[in-house]
């Protein structure tokens, strides 16, 4: 498994110096978002522990463990409203949950049968050489590589 870099093109908020919770506050204001309490509370659970994929259960079930007052709607919206402001990336994986990915930069994913876990891919670990003519007037916005695997019988 390759741990996952910040080498996005944009600032990755952990490398900014100063307090955790004021930086936490600066990403959601640049990305257009007002930092609510319920924003800031969901934003620290999901980005001060590196890069994770999380599905929205997984993230209420630590939110009520953590204490932070909120719905299991208001889970689901703060993640589609920070998705859609770059701050997350969606990765649907066939025949299960959608994951958040708190890492956004270009990468892939293995995705481990039955055990419901996604692991990063490097972007530049693939390379999709064949590519099929888009339908005209589309461009393509990203490529992104699922492999699902599956533990060997023994
Ligand atoms: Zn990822």
């Amino acid at each position: 498994m390759s741990v996952a870099t910040a080498s996005s093109t944009t600032t990755h908020w952990r490398d900014q110096s100063g307090c955790l919770y004021h930086d936490l506050r600066v990403k959601l204001r640049n990305a257009g978002l007002r930092p609510t309490r319920q924003r800031v509370g969901l934003g620290w659970l999901l980005f001060a522990r590196g890069d994770r994929h999380l599905t929205a259960e997984a993230l209420y079930e630590e939110a009520s463990k953590a204490r932070v007052p909120v719905s299991l709607a208001t889970v689901y919206n703060t993640l589609h409203q920070f998705t859609e402001a770059g701050l997350l990336r969606e990765v649907a994986v066939e025949g299960a949950k959608t994951y958040f990915d708190t890492n956004t930069s270009q990468h892939h994913h293995f995705f481990v049968e039955g055990e419901n876990q996604l692991l990063d891919i490097e972007g530049q670990n693939i390379s999709v050489s064949m590519l099929p003519e888009i339908p005209e007037g589309m461009e393509i916005a990203r490529v992104e590589v699922v492999i699902r695997l599956r533990r060997k019988e023994v």
